[in-house]
């Protein structure tokens, strides 16, 4: 219950430097864009490797629009499944080794409808401290009993595991955890949180949001990168980052993804996602896993190197400390033509408030320069 009324509610976000507002661009969101009637070099888009502007993929959205026209009209399990969203999971149950994969409206609603799906009351979830929000709202709402571990202290991890185990020695426990971390743009020991699951006979749930297009020869995520795709039971993933488009993924056995379809609310109860949307998204998949796809991610990891030397991620956080300081640094860079946003409590912890720069494939070696330029004067 807040009493307050909503206006006294935004005062006091306001006084604390945490009020958020809508900031529209007046361009396709590029790595050049307008905004307010002016140019700027956009640094804060998932759009790793410039695939949200790609001919191909606008080219095959629009050939879907002619085909299958604009919605899909129903849900998914009524008249809203369309070849294109076959031929999508199919595509990506083979990219991610795994016998089936479901398409979802978005990354959110994907976590939101398999979490509560997998466990329940009676079972156990344990996420990384720093696990995306719609990680932790899914185990929240599948009334598990949820634990926390330190970010990426596969120790702790350990330590819970095994004192779960001894309560509870048949009851299902699900490890939750991020590939690239959203905000600190760090990945997580992957191969040890594999090892200490199966110690203890654990599920795990890997959101590889940030690491598909990125890591990896086909470009398929951290666990393809380590060769540790059958050792994950639940693959994640979203459309909306590197592969320019919108809605999310899971891959995982046959099996899981039936049992999903039969119970998942969010994927039940609401109109299936645009067949055109689908096939544009079987274009992005197929470009990300062939030799463009790999020159992309030469020329992203070119730019990270330049940005961050030795740096794991197209994530690139510039902490701070205080909402103010994020807020004046973001101000500075915008006035020099860069977009570069301040993220806050509650996406970061208090005190942490950073830039989250992001990198792309499609910036210009002259953006990235200035950049550099920007933020060693920003130094002094
Ligand atoms: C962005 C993000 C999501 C949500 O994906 P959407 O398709 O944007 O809903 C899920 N997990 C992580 C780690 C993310 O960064």
């Amino acid at each position: 219950m807040n009493p307050q009324a909503p206006r006294e509610q935004l005062e006091i976000l306001e006084a604390k430097n945490l009020l958020r507002q809508l900031h529209p661009l007046d361009s396709a969101p590029g790595t050049r864009i307008a905004r307010n009637g002016r140019k700027l070099w956009n640094f804060a888009s998932n759009d790793y490797l410039g695939l949200a502007t790609h001919p191909e993929v606008s080219h095959a959205y629009i050939e879907g629009i002619h085909r299958y026209g604009t919605g899909s009209t129903a849900s998914r399990l009524i008249t809203g499944t369309c070849t294109p969203h076959l031929t999508l999971e199919e595509n990506l149950a083979a990219a991610k080794g795994t016998t089936a994969a479901l398409t979802f409206s978005s990354g959110y609603t994907t976590a939101l409808s398999s979490i509560p799906v997998i466990v329940g009351k009676g079972d156990h979830v344990i996420l990384d401290k720093l696990a995306h929000a719609c990680l932790i709202d899914a185990a929240r709402t599948s009334g598990a009993t949820l634990r926390v571990f330190p970010h990426n202290h596969v120790g702790k991890l350990r330590t819970l595991l095994s004192k779960l185990r001894e309560k509870h020695a048949h009851s299902r426990i699900l490890v939750i955890t991020e590939s690239v971390f959203s905000m600190d743009g760090d990945l997580c020991p992957l191969r040890e949180i594999t090892h200490a699951c199966s110690q203890h006979g654990a599920l795990l749930f890997l959101d590889e949001a940030h690491a598909t297009g990125v890591l990896g020869p086909t470009g398929m995520g951290l666990a393809e990168a380590l060769g540790l795709q059958h050792r994950i039971d639940f693959q994640m993933g979203t459309l909306s980052k590197a592969l320019g488009l919108s809605g999310g993924y899971l891959a995982a056995k046959r099996d899981w993804i039936d049992l999903i379809i039969n119970r998942a609310r969010p994927f039940i109860y609401t109109t299936a996602p645009p067949p055109a949307l689908a096939a544009a998204a079987t274009t992005s998949l197929a470009i990300i896993r062939s030799p463009e796809g790999g020159t992309l991610r030469k020329q992203l990891f070119k730019n990270i190197e330049s940005l961050k030397p030795q740096h794991p991620s197209p994530i690139i956080p510039l902490i701070l400390g205080s909402e103010s300081e994020a807020l004046a640094a973001a101000a500075t860079l915008l006035e020099k033509g860069f977009l570069i946003p301040a993220i806050r409590y509650p996406t970061v912890a208090r005190g942490s408030a950073r830039l989250r720069l992001t990198a792309s494939a499609a910036h210009p070696s002259e953006a990235i320069a200035a950049l550099l330029t920007a933020l060693s004067q920003a130094d002094h």
